[in-house]
């Protein structure tokens, strides 16, 4: 059955048209589902109970179900959601923030996933760890923003005593809070640009001033670089940022660690990201996360620099975080600081994470694989940590 939230204004206002209803109920449940987070049809009390009960027959409305959350309240807090097939994803909610996308805000940002595991395989990563199993549909895209909203607006006394909640249920009342979520970071599980038309519907969706409210701008797509899906994206009329995940600024070093390297080397990606470039008037940036010994040499600052000006583009430094039963380690600190001074030296406009307690900032999809081999009863040694 369709989901409520895959539906586009139009879209709704079609099927009201066909039952007969007035032009102006579109609005009203729209407003239920995204401006008071509507877990239920019941909830909707002013639309006549028939009109209930004939939405309910012909949409579903999925929540999503909380089944494991990390983080107290004012840190990074990650949510791990059970879909309806039992496949788990993860999203992560970072405190206000000086803005390492978007603007500098006193609201959050959510960090989303778009697939269940990821085919890419790059070998650093926990979400390709274990291959991939299917793509996200747009609405349980858009629900992770509800769901954590939802969720934010019910445990708002609590939350903050609490490092870990186990199994909680996300509470099925209505609110009319004030967006909690102004940002969002498509860098959760998944290649975003692999599963391209329910990402852009699920964006439009939650950009639509009728539905999310959130601005193409504070809205950042991370690819490992899909060099035609990022020419494609360039055509959109969406100013949606952009981010690549680079991670090696030479062919040799970037394939080592990242398959889809050898299907879009650097040439073709730069030229993909220059069309980009030329259609959008906002900067792309890089991720580079440095890993000790693989990327972490002075010998890629200058390359890295190159694409960098070339692209005008501006790099976001990431120390590593563990995975445990790979083989990669972060760089020690001081090598992490030379690596940022040599490229500001070449001119680059660069950041360096810096923050520590890698354990809960780590990246997407280390809590949904840390549950999974729990579960299946594996030894501490080929956990995450
Ligand atoms: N597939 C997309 C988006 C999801 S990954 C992409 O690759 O861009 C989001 C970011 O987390 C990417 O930059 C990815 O390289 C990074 N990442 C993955 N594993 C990581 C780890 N263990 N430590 C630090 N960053 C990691
Ligand atoms: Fe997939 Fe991105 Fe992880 Fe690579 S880094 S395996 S593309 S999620």
């Amino acid at each position: 059955m369709t989901d409520i939230k895959s539906q586009t204004r139009e879209e709704l206002e079609a099927r009201l048209k066909e039952w007969g209803e007035p032009a102006y109920r579109a609005g009203q449940v729209l407003d239920w589902l995204y401006k008071r987070r509507a877990a239920n049809w019941d909830a909707m009390t002013n639309l006549p109970k028939p009109l209930r009960a004939k939405l309910a027959e012909s949409f579903s409305l999925r929540v999503l179900e909380l089944v494991r959350k990390q983080g107290a309240k004012d840190t990074t807090q990650k949510f791990l959601w059970r879909l309806p097939d039992g496949a788990l994803i993860e999203s992560v909610l970072i405190p206000a923030n000086p803005a390492l996308y978007g603007e500098a805000s006193d609201r959050h940002t959510l960090c989303v996933s778009t697939q269940v595991g990821c085919a890419y395989g790059c070998k650093f990563c926990a979400s390709g760890l274990e291959g991939w199993k299917r793509n996200l549909s747009p609405e349980e895209i858009v629900e992770q923003v509800l769901a954590v909203e939802r969720w934010h607006e019910a445990n708002a006394e609590t939350s903050s005593s609490s490092t870990e909640t186990s199994a909680a249920s996300v509470p099925r009342s209505a609110f009319r809070a004030p967006r909690l979520i102004n940002n969002l970071v498509i860098m959760g599980m998944g290649e975003p640009l692999a599963n391209y038309d329910n990402l852009l519907k699920a964006l439009r969706l939650l950009n639509a001033p009728w539905g999310g409210g959130i601005g193409a701008r504070k809205i950042t797509i991370s690819t490992s670089g899909l060099a035609p899906q990022i020419r494609k994206l360039a055509a959109e009329p969406e100013q949606f940022r952009l981010a690549l995940s680079l991670h090696g600024a030479t062919d040799e070093v970037r394939a080592r660690i990242m398959p889809v390297n050898r299907k879009y080397p650097l040439a073709e990606l730069t030229a993909a990201l220059e069309a980009y470039q030329r259609r959008k008037d906002q900067l792309i940036t890089f991720e580079y996360i440095l890993i000790a010994g693989v990327n972490d040499s002075r010998d890629q600052t200058k390359p890295l620099a190159a694409l960098a000006s070339r692209l005008r583009a501006k790099v976001n430094l990431i120390p590593y975080n563990t995975v445990e039963g790979l083989e990669w380690a972060r760089p020690e600190e001081s090598v992490c600081e030379a690596f940022l001074a040599a490229l500001e030296d070449l001119g680059v406009t660069a950041t360096l994470r810096r923050e520590k307690g890698g354990d809960i900032d780590a990246a997407c999809g280390q809590l949904r694989l840390k549950t999974e081999r729990e579960r299946a009863g594996m030894p501490p040694s080929q956990r995450v940590r």
